[in-house]
Order: C-alpha cells, then sequence, then structure tokens
C-alpha cells in the first residue's frame, strides 16, 4: 500500500515537472520614491504562478513556485537601504525575503506575462486611498441641500508659458500662446453656460508654472475637475500626422503615447529643480495611477466627452483617447484629463489653432464637453 502512494507521489511530481519547465528570473529592480516603492521581477519567459506575500517579522516574503534566479538577477537598487532583497531556492520554489518597514503594505500583481509589480507603500497612504474608493468620491453632501450639482470648481490649465513655450508651430505659433487663448476661452464660454461653476486658472497670463504646481493649484482650489490644454508637434516639421487626441493617466500603452507624455514632461528642464521628478519612473506612474484609481471611470468619461465634442464642432480629426505618464497630470485629487488639441508641426492644424476661429470653436466644444460631464455627473448623483 505504502509502496503504491509512494509510486503514485513519484507519478505526480514527475509530471509537474515536465509540465512547468522552471522560469528564470533575470531582473529584480527597485524603484524608492517617498510615498512608495514598486520591485520589478522579471522573468525570461511566462511566469506561471507566484503566492501571495507572506508578511514575516521585518518584511515578507515573495514565492515563485518552479522559478530561478539567474546570477546577477538583483540590481543595486533592490539590495540597498532601505530596501534589501535576498533570495533562495527550497526545492522548486524561489523565496524572496524583502526587507521593509514592518508598517507598509505589500501589493503583488502581475504586469504582462512576464513581470510581476510588488507595490509596497506607508500604511497612512493606503488609509488615504480608502477616503477615495469610488463609494466615497461623490460624497452625499457634496449636492447640497437645495440639490446643486457638487462640481463647482473646474481647474483649467493653460499648457506651459514664459521661458517654456512648448511646442514651436510650422507657422511660428508657439503652443503657450495657443493654449492660452483656449483656456481664457474656455473660462468665458463657461461664464456663459455654467454661471454658478467657479473656473480657476493656474495661470492666466504668459508665465512659468512648474509642473507639479499646477494640480497642487487644482487641489488647494479645491477643483472638482482638471483639464490640461496642449497642441501636439511631430519631431519634424511640417509633418502629416494631425488631429485631437484626449489622455489620462496610465503608463503609456504604445510608442506615440509615450512620445507625446515625454515631450510634454520635458518641461520640467525648465524647472529649477529636477529632483522632484527623479522618481517618476514607469513604475511611479503606475503608483500615481494606483493613487488616482477612484477618478479613472470619471476621467475616461470626461475625456470621451472632449473628443466626441472637438470632433463634431471642429474639422480637427478624431485621434481617440489614449493614455500615458504625463507629470502634469499626478497628485490631481479629482478627475483629470490632457488634451492634445491638434499638431502645430501640421500645417493646416497649425493654421487652425493659431487663428481666432480655430481657438473659438476648440474653447467652445472644450466647454460644451464640460457641461455634458456635469450634466451626467449629476444624473450619476441622484443615482
Ligand atoms: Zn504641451
Amino acid at each position: 500500500m505504502v509502496v503504491r502512494w509512494l509510486l503514485a507521489l513519484c507519478t505526480i511530481t514527475i509530471t509537474i515537472g515536465m509540465q512547468q519547465p522552471p522560469t528564470s528570473i533575470t531582473m529584480i529592480r527597485a524603484a524608492v520614491s517617498p510615498d512608495s516603492t514598486v520591485l520589478r521581477i522579471r522573468a525570461a519567459s511566462t511566469l506561471t504562478g507566484f503566492q501571495r506575500p507572506e508578511r514575516v517579522p521585518g518584511g515578507f516574503v515573495l514565492r515563485l513556485p518552479g522559478a530561478t534566479l539567474e546570477n546577477d538577477a538583483i540590481d543595486s537598487s533592490a539590495s540597498a537601504a532601505p530596501l534589501r532583497v535576498d533570495a533562495k531556492r527550497i526545492r522548486d520554489i524561489l523565496v524572496l525575503t524583502v526587507r521593509c518597514a514592518p508598517t507598509d503594505s505589500v501589493v503583488l500583481r502581475r504586469d504582462g506575462q512576464r513581470d510581476l509589480l510588488c507595490v509596497i507603500q506607508p500604511k497612512k497612504t493606503e488609509k488615504a486611498e480608502k477616503i477615495e474608493e469610488p463609494e466615497d468620491v461623490i460624497p452625499r453632501h457634496h449636492t447640497g441641500s437645495r440639490g446643486k450639482w457638487s462640481l463647482d470648481v473646474i481647474v483649467i490649465d493653460a499648457g506651459h508659458g514664459g521661458k517654456d513655450v512648448g511646442a514651436e508651430g510650422v507657422n511660428g505659433a508657439f503652443e503657450k500662446d495657443v493654449t492660452l487663448a483656449i483656456a481664457k476661452l474656455v473660462r468665458a464660454r463657461l461664464a456663459e453656460i455654467m454661471p454658478s461653476t467657479k473656473v480657476v486658472m493656474t495661470r492666466d497670463n504668459d508665465v512659468f508654472i512648474e509642473l507639479f504646481r499646477r494640480t497642487q493649484i487644482a487641489n488647494d482650489a479645491g477643483g472638482k475637475l482638471f483639464l490640461s490644454i496642449h497642441c501636439n508637434s511631430m519631431p519634424t516639421k511640417p509633418h502629416p500626422a494631425h488631429g485631437c487626441e484626449t489622455y489620462i493617466l496610465r503608463p503609456g500603452r504604445n510608442d506615440d503615447a509615450a512620445r507625446v507624455a515625454s515631450r510634454e514632461n520635458a518641461s520640467v528642464k525648465f524647472e529649477q529643480s529636477q529632483r522632484r521628478y527623479e522618481g517618476m519612473t514607469e513604475d511611479q506612474i503606475i503608483v500615481a495611477t494606483m493613487a488616482q484609481r477612484s477618478f479613472v471611470r470619471l476621467s475616461e468619461s470626461f475625456a470621451a466627452s472632449i473628443q466626441r465634442e472637438v470632433v463634431d464642432d471642429t474639422p480637427l480629426e478624431d485621434r481617440g483617447v489614449s493614455q500615458a505618464g504625463f507629470f502634469v497630470l499626478v497628485g490631481a485629487a479629482m478627475p483629470n484629463v490632457l488634451i492634445e488639441t491638434g499638431f502645430l508641426s501640421n500645417r493646416s492644424d497649425a493654421e487652425y489653432l493659431a487663428s481666432q476661429k480655430g481657438q473659438a470653436a476648440i474653447a467652445g466644444s472644450i466647454a460644451s464637453a464640460i457641461r455634458s460631464y456635469a450634466a451626467s455627473y449629476q444624473r450619476s448623483l441622484s443615482h
């Protein structure tokens, strides 16, 4: 009897061993910022499985069945204080011991087929996020006893300004001037169609404002919606690429979105200290997105509304809603989107963007999009 059991056990072990060849872990890298640490674990092939992190004194343990560790896979970023990753193999399981503060929370999830992301955050961040869970995003008291909508403050951000001219058009127009002109027209139009709503501008003249300050201004003003206005551009001009696209904050999905974000993020070179953005790797954008997860649905809905209105009311072509890691949206405690109105590198887009008629039409459609967003937001409150 015992012999038969042993035989059966051996058979099972052999079968499992044959079905799942070991996956080798090629890289373990950490991105550390004051708010969080993101550990990226990359495998050479598809990771078949992993176990939930287990808390142990001084940190936690990750177990990756069927995985092995390549030599030098642990990057120096993951083996220096305050973080320290140690690895050992117990039978066919790769065991990673991660040292961190006892109060930190740990979330482990897949990022594609070959990557695991381990997000370590201080407990207080987790509490702050809980306050922003979807059911609390639209607190009942915001509607007020008279049933007025709670979308009482809207923040319009005219991209660039001052020494940061933004993109330079094929016709000589500066992005900073086009965005400011459109932003002012949006404000004027909103005053007409939504008179009880306060509109806050991050700038209303030709001044330079750091990217982080823009969401700070929005948060300080108690903004309920944040819109950053920009113009797109290609590295060479004139260029045939044209049309309008709207972005929400998320790690870039494709090269084109990443190109747009990196061009806009380049504004930080005009700032006195770039240290604030040093940790802003792709992994940090993921964390920033997680902190905003309660606004994602509303941001998507607002972005879709903008695209619809602009495409209906202007000759600009619809390039759709996309996602990328824009620094200017990081930290917004409200639904937020960024619009790339058109391409200054394209002759006909640039001409339209620089014209009063074009600016007025774009601003009018943005204001309409804000109004329809506000209306659907209001309806969602009464349900
Ligand atoms: Zn821009």
